[in-house]
């Protein structure tokens, strides 16, 4: 049975045919991404060296948290995902800055008529601390995405000794951007 449209739907299809935006401006997109944690390898977040050990495995930097916001923002927008943009099959991006993937994404998003209004985010890592890394990591990021700091959520906490990321095995990072319409969509 063909699903009967809503006095809202018929509204959203014709100002989407109209080339206005449908669903009031807004967009939100929620990302996340994780890598398991090995020796030798640096912990990067969000292009913030943190001293550690251990790091984050990948073809890139491994930038769970770069990473996350990337396909957050993408999401939002309806762009595709990380993977689709910057394939890890492609030699381009091996050992990439993850921040120069945020830069990017934030050129594609505006490119696409948004602005960007937040991005929120919690990395999940047992150790180490990331507190006193927190204030440069929402820096870092605000600076790619050509935000205010305030625009910028960063928080962090441990997996209390539960799963891979508890277990100090793996990095787990989560993210949520909301963006606002800001020209008329092709
Ligand atoms: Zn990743």
């Amino acid at each position: 049975m063909k699903p009967k449209l809503t006095s809202a739907r018929r509204k959203n299809r014709a100002s989407l045919s109209s080339g206005s935006p449908a669903g009031g401006g807004w967009r939100a997109g929620a990302g996340n991404d994780v890598h398991r944690m090995v020796a030798g390898r640096k912990l990067i977040l969000a292009g913030v060296h943190i001293p550690f050990p251990k790091g984050p495995a990948g073809h890139s930097d491994g930038d769970a948290l770069a990473h996350a916001i990337c396909d957050a923002l993408l999401g939002a927008a309806a762009l595709g995902d990380i993977g689709s943009h910057f394939p890890n099959s492609s030699p381009r991006w091996r050992n990439a800055s993850s921040i120069l993937f945020l830069r990017r994404v934030g050129e594609m998003v505006r490119g696409a008529g948004f602005q960007i209004v937040n991005v929120d985010s919690t990395i999940g890592l047992e150790q180490p601390k990331l507190a006193r890394f927190v204030p440069r990591i929402r820096k870092q990021i605000a600076a790619a995405l050509g935000l205010h700091r305030d625009q910028v959520s960063v928080k962090a906490k441990t997996g209390e000794g539960l799963d891979a990321v508890g277990l100090g095995e793996a990095i787990r990072a989560d993210a949520v951007a909301l963006l606002q319409v800001s020209a008329p969509q092709a």
